[in-house]
């Protein structure tokens, strides 16, 4: 099923991403990850892209195959096209066929400026959305930053762009992580005045731990405001109470984004099931009662 269809129940879509094992990784424990996000019936699951390596792609197709074709969930495969050619891209666009994988998240990937891993042939995930849309009938998702990305000239630029990629065939957005709703409802306001129409999903991630917080914050620039920045300090020390703090206020987050009407959730969980379920056993009756 092509996952833009589902946005059309008006019922927020909810989805969980994960990562795929590395080749000689665990990957008893991403079935386990899985098996257990299965459970809470995700509208679709997402796998993301490795950020190197000449075969990174068959991870991410491995799982995404097994989402959709063993336990019958939609799986929305990541595809960055940072270092790669139109052939790198043709080739996983057949696996993906192969597979039945119908939906892509197209990214351009982060650059590494310690490499010369840039590809020629796309420049901007704009580039690759173009591309996928002439390869085959896949349903395009991309990606978009409510506080913009960390290398645009300006917010101004950045819109522009987004618009650009969406109008290159993007049939839904899913955003950067954020923790202060209200760059959020600004960036919709701002997008939807551009005539930007496309359903558009909001990343949620849990806090865990002080330093993936820190670390996610400085690949994303994302503003934290000052009652999170209270948790961490407060919490720093105490893992299981920071864990606590951090579930709720991402259900507050949550909450408050269900009742502001946002088409749906796409909770970053880290391949941490357990984080999940908290969260969904929080918001269920809410997420129940939406139409
Ligand atoms: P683009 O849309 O190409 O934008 C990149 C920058 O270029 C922006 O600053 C934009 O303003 C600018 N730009 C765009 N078009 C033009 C133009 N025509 N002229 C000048 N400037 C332009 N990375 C991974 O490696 N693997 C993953 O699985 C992965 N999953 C992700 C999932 C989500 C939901 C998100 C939000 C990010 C994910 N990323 C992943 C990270 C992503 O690859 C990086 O954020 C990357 O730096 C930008 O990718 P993009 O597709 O948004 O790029």
């Amino acid at each position: 099923m092509k996952i833009h269809d589902m946005f059309r129940s008006g019922k927020p879509v909810l989805s969980f991403e994960i990562f795929p094992p590395k080749r000689d990784g665990d990957v008893s424990s991403v079935i386990r990850t899985i098996d257990e996000l299965a459970v809470l019936k995700p509208n679709y699951i997402s796998v993301t892209y490795g950020a190197a390596g000449s075969e990174r792609g068959l991870d991410t197709v491995r799982m995404a195959s097994k989402i959709k074709n063993e336990y019958h969930i939609e799986a929305l495969a990541h595809l960055t096209s940072v270092g790669a050619s139109e052939d790198d891209i043709k080739r996983i666009l057949s696996t993906y066929k192969e597979q039945n994988i119908e939906n892509i998240l197209a990214l351009r990937g982060d650059l590494d400026p310690n490499t010369v891993l840039q590809s020629r042939d796309f420049k901007y995930a704009s580039d690759l959305v173009a591309f996928i849309k002439r390869e085959g009938d896949f349903d395009i998702a991309a990606a978009c930053y409510p506080e913009s990305h960390v290398e645009a000239r300006s917010k101004t630029t950045d819109l522009i762009y987004l618009k650009d990629k969406v109008q290159n065939g993007v049939d839904f957005l899913v955003t950067q992580l954020f923790f202060d709703n209200e760059q959020f409802y600004s960036f919709r306001n701002e997008v939807r005045s551009l005539d930007i129409n496309i359903p558009i999903t909001v990343g949620i991630m849990p806090v865990l731990n002080r330093k993936q917080i820190e670390r996610m914050v400085a690949l994303s620039g994302a503003t934290l405001p000052e009652k999170f920045k209270k948790i961490l300090v407060k919490y720093e020390d105490k893992p299981s109470a920071l864990q606590d703090a951090g579930i709720a206020y991402a259900c507050e987050q949550i909450v408050d984004l269900l009742s502001s009407g946002v088409d749906g959730i796409h909770l970053y969980v880290m391949n941490k099931p357990e984080i999940a379920q908290r969260i969904v056993q929080n918001i269920s009756g809410i997420l129940n009662t939406m139409k």
